[in-house]
């Protein structure tokens, strides 16, 4: 693990010359090491396996995956973890979910497919993926079995009731 984190600390040096690419490799190792413990803590898995899954998980740069985008307070409101996928689709029940552009209900929890219209002759397809992936909207799920989390369009049956 130490090994990883500062290969990492080295690309992030390595981003930008001088001291500004010191700041970013303090800032990162200062990041992941609180993540870690956080994740670890709360989710009872060791912060190697999780570093793990994290770097097979990374497909782009270290700065700009380790994100709170990305690995958002495992305690926060808007993170659910399960300890399976079969549990997670037991939580979810039926497959709707609520897209943050257009709010209505998407099939898929990560693509819109609402149907509704935005403008003339133009329908949501709204991308939780995209740029401004879930408006703040989303759910960050975390499955224990597969050390893997990812947002996806609040499933319809977690909404809160407010009636
Ligand atoms: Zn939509």
């Amino acid at each position: 693990m130490e090994q990883t984190i500062e290969k990492l600390k080295e690309q992030a040096r390595k981003s930008w010359s001088g001291e500004t690419g010191e700041q970013r490799a303090r800032d990162l190792e200062t990041y992941l090491r609180n993540k870690l413990e956080e994740y670890s803590n709360a989710l009872n898995i060791p912060k190697e396996e999780i570093l793990k899954s994290w770097e097979e998980d990374r497909t782009y740069s270290a700065i700009n995956y380790y994100q709170e985008s990305n690995q958002p307070s495992i305690k926060s409101d808007k993170v659910k973890v399960f300890e399976t996928v079969e549990e997670m689709l037991q939580a979810i029940g039926e497959k709707k979910f609520r897209c943050p552009s257009c709010n209505g209900i998407s099939t898929n929890p990560y693509s819109c497919n609402s149907g509704e219209e935005m403008s003339k002759g133009k329908t949501c397809d709204w991308k939780v993926y995209g740029l401004l992936g879930d408006l703040g909207k989303g759910t960050f799920i975390y499955i224990k079995v597969k050390l893997k989390g990812e947002t996806i369009f609040t499933p319809i049956s977690w909404e809160e009731v407010t009636a």
